[in-house]
């Protein structure tokens, strides 16, 4: 083996080369040197010398040693031996144009995340429960475990590729002859041919599968709470790891409770006796229980009672809201003789002489709608 070179030599700069003087050496001797451009005898080896020059050189610790000591210093520092491996770009596309790799062979591929709606009931939501749901997905195929061949063969070597998953591609352009790395027609890319293709999955190396799964829904969730489950999305491909599971929380509106925030709403209808003088009431609570409330002598409408720490529990701190019972006063309809009698009754002691709308002639009742 012949004894190494200098690596400012190799990479043709000054000893005091700045990191800015290294890069456009770097790209200078990349774009001539570099395997997939270069038709240059020996491009291969001149190439991995360069790179691994450059690596040595634009880190500052391996530089003060090589030069101080010179390659024996670097030894035991490992940057020996650093092939095409350690090209510090995605591909050569990046040294001309710095865009992202074109395509090429196709690694391990994540699975894809899937969402689920999970309905439940206003209850549920509040103080938590337990689902079981089942979930369609894409599994790795249990017979060929993925590999897409039918067991007992395996894939074969891309002939048109020869296993890179890549194939040379010539254009002309204004810089002059580029050759660039497209996926392979033949193999889309993978650098293998499934000769036999797996019966179960037909060559996908995945299956469509129901997956059974518990679902443990925390205490004060709310419409749009998403809650993850990590894994059980579907199955990556080629050794990749699985997606992840979203399911998202809908919550069936309750018949009389509404949720704001941390607290819950009930509104609470009570007739202008029970305003007027105040009164006792039971009110039912989001746990089916039910507490009094006591309706203050004169209560209005929108007035509220507040019962502590009755709403719904804080996701994270467990601090429960509170329940907040909403007044609303109803004006009796379709009275009996006897009710109108005690109203007229009323409206006089409260000085308002109460003539029934009926017993009024037609111009008085749009008076009194337009004095309303
Ligand atoms: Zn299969
Ligand atoms: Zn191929």
């Amino acid at each position: 083996m012949a004894a190494k070179r200098d690596y400012y030599e190799v990479l043709g700069v000054a000893r005091d080369a700045s990191e800015d003087d290294l890069k456009k050496a770097y790209r200078r001797l990349a774009r001539q040197y570099h395997p997939d451009v270069s038709t240059v005898e020996g491009a291969e080896e001149r190439f991995k010398e360069v790179n691994e020059a450059y690596q040595v050189l634009t880190d500052p610790d391996k530089r003060a040693t090589y030069d101080r000591f010179g390659h024996a210093g670097l030894e035991g520092m490992g940057p020996g031996g650093m092939g095409a491996e350690g090209f510090p770009f995605d591909s050569i596309f990046d040294v001309f144009f710095g865009t992202q790799r074109a395509g090429g062979r196709t690694g391990p591929e994540r699975g894809d995340d899937l969402r689920y709606q999970l309905t439940l009931t206003f209850e549920e939501a509040v103080f938590g429960c337990e689902k079981e749901i089942t979930v369609q997905r894409l599994e790795t195929c249990p017979r060929c475990r993925g590999t897409r061949a039918e067991p007992g063969t395996s894939p074969a070597r891309c002939p048109v590729c020869k296993g890179a998953g890549q194939v040379r591609r010539v254009r002309e352009s204004i810089f002059g002859q580029f050759v660039t790395n497209a996926p392979c027609d033949r193999c889309g890319g993978e650098g293998v041919i499934i000769e036999a293709a797996c019966r179960e999955c037909r060559g996908r190396g995945q299956v469509q599968a129901m997956n059974r799964l518990a679902v443990s829904v925390p205490a004060g969730v709310d419409d749009g709470t998403t809650i993850r489950l990590a894994s059980q999305g579907e199955a990556g491909a080629r050794g990749g790891l699985p997606g992840n599971l979203y399911v998202v929380i809908k919550v069936r509106p309750h018949k009389f409770f509404k949720r704001d925030g941390l607290d819950i709403i009930l509104n609470l209808d009570i007739n202008i006796a029970q305003a007027a003088l105040g009164d006792e009431v039971e009110v039912p609570l989001a746990d089916g229980k039910t507490a009094r409330v006591t309706v203050p002598a004169g209560a209005q409408f929108g007035d509220q009672i507040v019962l502590r720490d009755k709403g719904v529990p804080d996701l994270r701190s467990g601090r429960r809201g509170d329940q907040i019972v909403r007044l609303a006063i109803v004006v009796p309809k379709g009275l009996s003789e006897e009710q109108k009698r005690l109203l007229k009754e009323l409206g006089h002691s409260l000085g308002t002489d109460v003539r029934p709308q009926e017993e009024k002639g037609f111009i008085d009742a749009l008076k009194d709608a337009f004095k309303a």
